[in-house]
């Protein structure tokens, strides 16, 4: 092999995991549309079902198209491996659920996706887990979270809806002290702007129905492992180190080395809970992936145009967008972020709950919609939506204030967002 300087982004974002069709040569990747596939002879099936050799059994478990993807975000994160699942949710619990067990919790930010503190608060105590929030600012607050029953750190990179950005190396530093993971969700960062693994984060979950797919249409998720974790260090994670009694003793981490995680999510994860990513989305998304660095670039560029134009305007009372010099959060993110601050942002309105409610019905350009990272715009009154379930003082931490909309900046001309905004700021304050 010739010495080569490691690929940019850019060419991984179009080649990483992919190669021409073997059987047909295809130069895009096919989708695989099967759920079965034909064993050579009963020793090949029976190797396949051991783990001895890896290979396709059955599409819960993987699938030839599903596989590409999960290889180009694992190496656009930087990881050594990912397994993508049916949405962001799944991904979450297919990243805990080789941690945690009935009694252990998992240390969480209070800044996160509305859907995110609901699955946290509420649903994960029916399997005996539980969450801690806490303010990531307070590092200190956070080590104090920890303790001897926590499994897991997780915080959002840039965190919806808020405009927050996280000081990932600060957390990553307590949880690597307390010998526990962090999961960093990078969904509105996306690697383009921003690699939690390169910063010190164990585990990445991704919704990619946001912008790694980038259009709004499909759901899913994946989850990056860094490969750098050692589930050996300490007795805190069983799955991964103890014998595996489904697979007849089999240690996971013994066995797989730096792909345990990944190989957990495959053998017990999907094959048990089943929250399998179909073909057809992984096509869509490897499509959108695609051109990510250029929709991310001017997804940004708007960003910051819109977000300095409503700072400017009497009829705002603030804006949250790390991107502005303004932002409690522009130094942190200048360093790291470098490439931008995302283009996911929250603005105050003069007027209140009232206001916000006209302004998003007289918008005729950005739309409506419970969904970020599209190319088109959208807004959403998060008290009244995706954060209505929690009580104000949660919306208020989570940065979903009552007065508050958030705007997910899409890549149209940036003129044309700003005039539509003007027009609906008018009816809604006047
Ligand atoms: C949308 C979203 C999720 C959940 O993803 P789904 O694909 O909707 O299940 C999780 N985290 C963040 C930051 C999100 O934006």
């Amino acid at each position: 092999m010739t010495e080569r300087p490691a690929f940019g982004f850019e060419t991984l974002q179009i080649h990483a995991g992919a190669r021409p069709d073997p059987a047909t040569g295809a130069r895009q990747t096919p989708i695989y549309q099967t759920t079965g596939y034909v064993f050579r002879d009963a020793d090949h099936a029976a190797a396949l079902f051991n783990l001895q050799e890896v290979g396709y059994i059955y599409s819960r478990l993987t699938n030839p198209t599903v596989a590409v993807l999960q290889e180009r975000i694992a190496t656009l994160e930087g990881g050594v491996g990912a397994v993508c699942c049916s949405s962001g949710h799944a991904a979450q619990l297919m990243a805990l659920f080789p941690l945690m067990a009935p009694g252990r919790n998992v240390v969480a930010s209070t800044r996160l996706y509305g859907g995110t503190l609901t699955q946290f608060s509420q649903t994960i105590k029916r399997f005996g887990w539980s969450a801690t929030f806490v303010d990531f600012d307070d590092t200190e607050a956070v080590k104090a979270a920890i303790n001897d029953d926590t499994r897991a750190v997780f915080c959002e990179s840039i965190s919806n809806p808020g405009g927050y950005v996280t000081d990932i190396p600060a957390i990553a530093k307590i949880a690597d002290a307390a010998g526990i993971p962090l999961i960093v969700d990078n969904t509105t960062a996306t690697p383009y702007l921003c690699n939690p693994i390169a910063q010190g984060a164990s585990l990445v979950v991704h919704s990619t129905t946001k912008y790694l797919t980038g259009n709004g249409t499909v759901t899913g998720g994946c989850v990056v492992d860094s490969g750098k974790f050692n589930w050996s260090a300490n007795d805190k994670f069983p799955s991964l180190s103890e014998p595996e009694p489904a697979y007849h003793g089999l240690k996971f981490h013994e066995t797989f080395g730096e792909l345990a995680f990944t190989f957990h999510g495959i053998a017990i994860g999907l094959r048990d809970l089943g929250m399998t990513m179909n073909p057809q989305a992984a096509h869509y998304t490897l499509m959108g992936i695609e051109t990510l660095s250029l929709r991310m670039q001017r997804h940004v560029e708007n960003a910051r145009e819109i977000a300095e134009w409503l700072e400017a305007d009497p009829r705002v009372e603030y804006v949250t967008y790390a991107g502005l010099a303004s932002s409690p959060y522009f130094d942190r993110a200048q360093k790291l972020y470098p490439k931008g601050a995302g283009a996911l942002f929250t603005f105050a309105v003069k007027g209140g709950y009232d206001a916000c409610v006209k302004l998003v019905d007289s918008l005729e350009l950005f739309s409506h919609v419970a969904n970020l990272g599209d190319t088109r715009s959208l807004i959403i009154h998060s008290a009244s939506t995706t954060h209505r379930q929690l009580s104000e003082e949660q919306q208020i931490a989570a940065g979903a204030a009552p007065n508050v909309v958030r705007l997910s900046i899409g890549i149209e001309t940036a003129a044309d967002l700003i005039a539509d905004l003007h027009q609906a700021l008018a009816k809604a304050t006047s």
